[in-house]
């Protein structure tokens, strides 16, 4: 038993200057945890909710005060004599002293600031790495049943999950400590870019890499040669948007994907056997009235259909392994039209659509759409319902994908999740920027202290016939 003896909280600022939580736990006896609450920009309508105070006449409404008056205040008096090792009961409390379905009253950024630096306390006082903690509660979660939150049939499928049955088709996935392929933004447009093209995120995956770290070396050298290309072709080769990667002023979407595979032929790798393309389309920005809507020649309007002919057109005639909300998180026949035509080609990722919320996920599997979730704490609000989202997903052959938000900060427990989980795959921006690399040089420092943990690199796709 680990006693929680203290739980603080103080507003700080992301990577956006925008207010975020930060909370510290101490057990007795031990140095204190701490974490900081990440923010999305492209949020999810389905996701849990951000408390932010709306008072104009501070931050233009965005402060976070209020979310940390709850921990210091309703929270901490919850929370404080209990054992921080017991995540699933820290945060079984947290949602019931919350009370509500979405985190409205306490505010998601508050519960999972606790969520997140009582796993940190209870790693200090055991004198582990989080690395190692949180590979003791994913283990625990993964032979645990189901809490009652969660629908009756999320409950059935997941009580019968044993640590050997986790995703049959991998016999590594699920099973950490494992290095995960890193998934990394080259060229970024939507929301975080200015709305330059619509598509938000270009994405390189080093899959023939052999170790992490050839893959990080990889991804390095082509960001470089890739800035060098933009100039050579007039275009801005330094601005960059949110998450690092470049945001120039393409002419189409297309020609995105097109410079980003020129990029890697420049830094001498093979497009499709050393590295492929993923996309994040973030479609859900630019839907409206059951219409796509793209800037580009003029100005088209898409429908589901027009929208998944473009991708399938794109995966025949470009290394493409990786989708994510190719279309938006209110289209779920869209979605459904989209696997069937891709879903055994290439890894169609939830994102929107899914929240991280496992009754969501649950929806997609009973329904055959899509083969993939994104995971991001903050969507869904406790590390123990992540934990649980991850395991739906593993027992079902979806995919999941760790991953960081736009709005970031020095924390980088996402790394630490990533490779505990064995969930095998990584998204945390580009390869710039100190939010985003304190995730990657996290995992260099993890794939040097865990010795024969293994880099998944491109087995984690082997079910993909374009792979
Ligand atoms: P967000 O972007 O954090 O702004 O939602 C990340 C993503 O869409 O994957
Ligand atoms: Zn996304």
């Amino acid at each position: 038993m680990y006693r929680i003896e203290r739980v603080h909280a103080r507003e700080v600022f992301d990577s956006r200057g925008k207010p975020t939580v930060e909370v510290e736990v101490t057990c007795a006896g031990a140095r204190l945890g701490r974490a900081i609450v990440p923010c999305g920009a492209s949020t999810g309508k389905f996701e849990a909710v951000e408390l932010r105070d709306g008072d104009d006449e501070r931050l233009d409404g965005t402060g976070v005060l209020q979310a940390v008056a709850n921990v210091r205040g309703e929270i901490a008096s919850a929370i404080i004599g209990m054992d921080a090792a017991d995540q699933r009961q820290i945060d079984h409390q947290l949602c019931e002293l919350d009370g509500t379905e979405n985190k409205s009253r306490l505010g998601a950024n508050a519960i999972l600031g606790v969520s997140l630096a009582t796993a940190y306390a209870a790693a200090e006082a055991k004198g582990v790495q989080l690395v190692e903690h949180l590979g003791d509660i994913w283990r625990e979660c993964r032979e645990s049943r189901v809490e009652s939150r969660q629908t009756d049939r999320a409950a059935d499928v997941q009580s019968s999950a044993s640590l050997s049955t986790l995703n049959s088709q991998h016999s590594t996935l699920g099973h950490g400590p494992l290095l995960p392929l890193p998934m990394v933004n080259m060229i970024s447009g939507g929301r975080h870019a200015g709305d330059n093209i619509e598509f938000q995120d270009f994405l390189v995956l080093p899959v023939g890499a052999t170790s992490y770290r050839q893959a990080l070396d990889w991804i390095v050298t082509v960001y470089r040669r890739l800035g060098a290309l933009l100039c050579d072709r007039g275009y801005e080769g330094v601005l960059v948007g949110d998450e690092g990667g470049y945001g120039p002023k393409l002419s189409s979407n297309e020609e995105a994907v097109e410079l980003v595979i020129a990029a890697i032929e420049a830094a001498g790798l093979k497009p499709g056997a050393d590295a492929m393309i993923g996309l994040d389309v973030a479609s859900t920005e630019f839907y409206a009235d059951g219409t796509y809507h793209l800037a580009e020649n003029g100005g088209r309007r898409l429908s589901s259909d027009g929208m998944i002919d473009l991708l399938a057109d794109w995966v025949n005639r470009y290394p493409i392994i990786s989708i994510e909300d190719g279309l938006a998180e209110d289209d779920w026949d869209g979605w459904k039209h989209l696997t069937e035509r891709l879903g055994d080609r290439v890894q169609l990722i939830g994102d929107d659509l899914f929240v991280t919320n496992s009754q969501r996920l649950q929806q997609g599997i009973d329904t055959g759409t899509a083969n993939s979730v994104l995971v991001k704490l903050n969507q869904i609000g406790t590390l123990w319902e992540t934990l649980q989202t991850i395991r739906l997903a593993l027992k079902n052959g979806y995919l999941p994908v760790v991953s960081a938000r736009s709005g970031e900060t020095e924390d980088a427990t996402i790394a630490d999740l990533v490779v505990a989980t064995g969930a095998g795959q990584i998204k945390v921006g580009s390869i710039v920027r100190s939010e985003r690399l304190a995730k990657y040089n996290q995992l260099l420092r993890l794939e040097e202290q865990l010795e024969g943990a293994k880099y998944i690199g491109r087995s984690v796709f082997a079910s993909f016939s374009a792979n």
